[in-house]
């Protein structure tokens, strides 16, 4: 077993994949201001793939929750033969990550998205609950929904807009959720026996509002008097009154509408 331990320096950030108290690698973090993120990992010890994967998943959700990176580069290092690189390489496959460039010596390059990290654990959770030679994974547009589960074709799509305004763990809480639905069946809806499922899957119930993805997404934004925020993605066509500061229409509550920065 690895852990991951957080390397205090001057310039960026930089962690140590430490075993029994040794370090087995060194991983230097450094951003460009658009946000490339390049990580260098340098190793010598031979690392086995099924735990690098878990410290590279810490790693990862890390940088993009944190928003430290819009793309992630790896360059992989190693004085030793392939033989140390190797699982390296695996385990970063694994995570999302694609091969840029192997190295003429012993090392390689590779890059990742929020987005191919996001259906890396996204394929890896549905592979531990349900069989897919039977679902697939894709992403959709969606905005006003985090995910679907559609039986007819039976695939499961989480939304892009999702992937992009919410962290990888609001995101792989949605696939969770798309699991249950696939396990328990269409007919149970959102009843007591997706509930158990869902739960029993370690899913925490928390509603999805669409308001993350409204708030970067949608072309019209109104406030009220008392400053609550509203979003639309179509142009209102009627008055609207704020529902926060009253369950009727007033026009004392009423919203103003204006273009958003998003549009
Ligand atoms: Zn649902
Ligand atoms: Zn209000």
């Amino acid at each position: 077993m690895f852990s991951l331990i957080d390397a205090v320096t001057s310039n960026g950030y930089a962690w140590r994949v430490v075993r029994a108290e040794s370090v087995v690698a060194e991983l230097r973090l450094s951003i460009t201001n658009a946000g490339l993120g390049t990580l260098k990992i340098s190793t010598d010890a031979s690392l086995d793939t099924a735990s690098l994967r878990r410290v590279f998943e810490q790693l990862v959700v890390k940088v993009f929750d944190e928003n430290m990176v819009r793309k992630l580069q790896v360059v992989v290092s190693s004085k030793a033969q392939d033989a140390a690189v190797q699982p390296l390489i695996v385990a970063l496959e694994k995570s999302g990550f694609e091969l840029a460039a192997r190295a003429p010596a012993a090392g390689a390059k590779l890059s990742a998205t929020k987005l191919s990290v996001a259906e890396a654990m996204a394929i890896a959770t549905m592979a531990r609950h349900i069989d897919l030679n039977v679902w697939g994974f894709r992403f959709d547009n969606g905005k006003r929904r985090a995910g679907q589960c559609n039986y007819t074709e039976r695939v499961i799509s989480i939304s892009k807009h999702l992937v992009a305004h919410h962290s990888l763990d609001e995101v792989q809480q949605v696939v969770l959720h798309e699991i249950a639905h696939a396990l328990v069946g269409k007919d149970a809806g959102h009843g007591p026996l997706f509930k158990k499922q869902a739960a029993a899957l370690g899913y925490r119930g928390k509603n999805f509002t669409g308001r993350e993805i409204a708030a970067n997404e949608a072309p019209w934004v109104g406030h009220c008097k008392a400053g609550h925020v509203h979003y639309r993605y179509r142009q209102p066509t009627r008055p609207l009154a704020c529902g926060l500061c009253g369950k009727t229409f007033s026009r004392a509550n009423q919203i103003v509408w204006q273009r958003s920065k998003a549009s």
